[in-house]
Formats: structure tokens, C-alpha cells, sequence
């Protein structure tokens, strides 16, 4: 994944406004972009509201996708009422990037499931996998191909990193901003799409073993419990919580991935993934706005904003 999301996208000098961006009610909260991409920004803002009430259990959401030239700040913010506001950058190129889903299920998990309190960290204070988790959670159907593609080829060339190194990790990106030399860039790529690849696959393999796509709530709620994430995973899996319970649940990760339809396809090289894969937005969701008050809501942090 590139540093260049969207959420990061600082409007360039010289942009002009785009014209014809007057606020517009959808039934997510609203758009504010030019009109030829008020398809496009409909389409992810419906999306990005069925993930977080289906993946992360968070209904009455509400949000604003505006164009980044247009945002009060380039970076993601808050409306008066408390509600997020979504720049991205929209122009000639087509749609937006599958990107901006994937920023948005960050954005959620830090403000609802997890905060992040400190500085010098990758996203919230969870372990990182547990934030791209989330994230990648978010992602559309052209991408979730392309990612379990990914997923495949590195664990057919043994490159997919084990269970218990990805768990351990570091979010290699904020390792990358850290180290500037060439060899290590080149290192942390490898990692990175190591990283994202296994992100995805641990991710379908927990949703596959607990029928629950909304499974990533539950090790956020034993994190804010203040409990050890390992072993709540291993409980989880029904799985040993001595040092074979992570061999154990790596080597059935490896045999289920083998066996799913969806990580033996693959992609050929050079494959162009229409972004058009996902189903049709759901114009019956209400665009009421109104969150479960028993949620906490964490102030808004910039840290939990990254790629
Ligand atoms: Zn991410």
C-alpha cells in the first residue's frame, strides 16, 4: 500500500475549488465533490456504511466524503455534531481508490473500538495487525481478489510471514518513514506486502472458522479489557495457550488457505481488477445519524489516520 492515501492527500497549491460542490444528503450524511463523481462518492460512502454496521457492529453511522479541495482540513476531521468528514481526492482517473474504504475502516476503528493515546505509533494503541485488520476489512470486492491473489503467490513462495511474526510486527510503513536507505526501503516493501497479504488471509480465516465478519470487534473489546491478545486468540481458536497453540493455528491457517476456492484462483500477472466488482449500493439503509450512545467515542487523532 502506497503512504499516498487519500487521508494524507494534501491539496497542491494551485488547485483551484472544484465548481459545482454544493453539499449534497445522502443517506450516509452527505457529498461534497463536483457532480460527475457524485456516483462514485455515493457508492463508497454506501459501502463504507454497510462495513461499519456489518464488520465493526457500528450502526447509524454518519459521514461526509468531500473533495479534498474543498475540506476544512486535508486531513480527515470532525463535523459540530461529532461526525466524520472524509476528504479525498476526486479528478479525471475514474472513481475514487478502493483506498479511501480501507482509510475509512481506520478512521472507525479509532474512533469507536480503540483509541490511540500516544504518539510514535503506527494507528491505535492495539497491535498493529489488528489495526489493518480492521482496515483491510473495509476493502471492496476488486481488492479483496487482488489481495488474496497476493496472499497466495507469497505463501506459495514461502514469503507470507509466519503467524507469529505477523502478530508480533511492527506496521512496516511506520518502520519505512523511520529508515531512509535504499536496502532497507527495499526490506520493508517485502514486508509490507507480507504484511497486507496476511492482514487479508488471517482476517477470511478467522471470519471462516467463527462464521462472524464482525470478529474483529471481539479482540478489540479484550483489548480494552486489558487482556493478553495472543492468548485471547488462542481461546478463541480453541487452541493451547502453550508455545505450540501458534504453530498449531499457523499450520492450520496454511492448510485452509490451500484449500479455499478464493486463494487457489490467483490473478494472472498484469490482471486488470475492475472496480466495478462490488454489488450495487443498498439505497434502503436509512440515512438516520445516530450512534449507539452506550459506544464511547474517542476524540479524533490524527494517528489513526495512516495507510
Ligand atoms: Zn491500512
Amino acid at each position: 500500500m502506497l503512504l499516498l492515501s487519500g487521508l494524507l492527500a494534501v491539496a497542491l497549491p494551485g488547485d483551484a475549488p472544484p465548481p459545482d460542490t454544493a453539499p449534497v444528503q445522502a443517506p450516509f450524511g452527505s457529498i461534497v465533490v463536483a457532480q460527475q463523481y457524485r456516483d462514485a462518492a455515493y457508492a463508497e460512502g454506501m459501502a463504507a456504511r454497510a462495513a461499519a454496521r456489518k464488520l465493526l457492529r457500528l450502526r447509524g453511522i454518519c459521514l461526509t466524503i468531500t473533495d479534498a479541495r474543498r475540506a476544512p482540513s486535508p486531513w480527515g476531521t470532525t463535523t459540530a455534531d461529532g461526525w466524520p468528514i472524509y476528504p479525498w481526492h476526486f479528478g479525471p482517473g475514474g472513481p475514487p481508490s478502493y483506498i479511501l474504504r480501507h482509510e475509512i475502516g481506520h478512521d472507525l476503528f479509532a474512533r469507536y473500538l480503540i483509541p490511540s493515546t500516544k504518539l510514535g505509533q503506527y494507528g491505535t494503541d492495539a497491535p498493529d495487525w489488528l489495526d489493518e485488520m480492521a482496515a483491510i476489512a473495509f476493502e471492496g470486492a476488486a481488492q479483496q481478489r487482488v489481495r488474496r491473489a497476493e496472499a497466495a503467490d507469497l505463501a506459495r513462495t514461502g514469503r507470507l510471514p509466519s503467524l507469529r511474526d505477523y502478530l508480533a510486527m511492527t506496521h512496516p510503513e511506520l518502520n519505512a518513514t523511520r529508515s531512509a536507505d535504499g536496502a532497507s526501503q527495499a526490506a520493508t516493501s517485502q514486508k509490507t506486502a507480507g504484511f497486507y497479504a496476511m492482514s487479508r488471509a488471517f482476517y477470511d480465516f478467522l471470519v471462516a472458522r467463527t462464521g462472524k465478519p464482525d470478529i474483529v470487534v471481539e479482540p478489540a473489546r479484550a483489548f480494552r479489557q486489558g487482556q493478553d491478545l495472543q492468548i485471547w486468540l488462542l481461546k478463541r481458536m480453541n487452541q493451547p495457550s502453550d508455545g505450540s497453540g501458534l504453530d498449531r493455528l499457523d499450520a492450520a491457517l496454511g492448510e485452509w488457505m490451500s484449500e479455499d476456492a478464493r486463494y487457489r484462483l490467483g490473478l494472472t500477472p498484469g490482471t486488470i481488477v475492475s472496480v466495478a466488482a462490488d454489488p450495487k449500493p443498498q439505497r434502503h439503509l436509512t440515512g438516520r445519524c445516530r450512534i449507539d450512545p452506550r459506544l464511547r467515542h474517542y476524540s479524533f487523532s490524527r494517528a489513526g489516520m495512516k495507510p
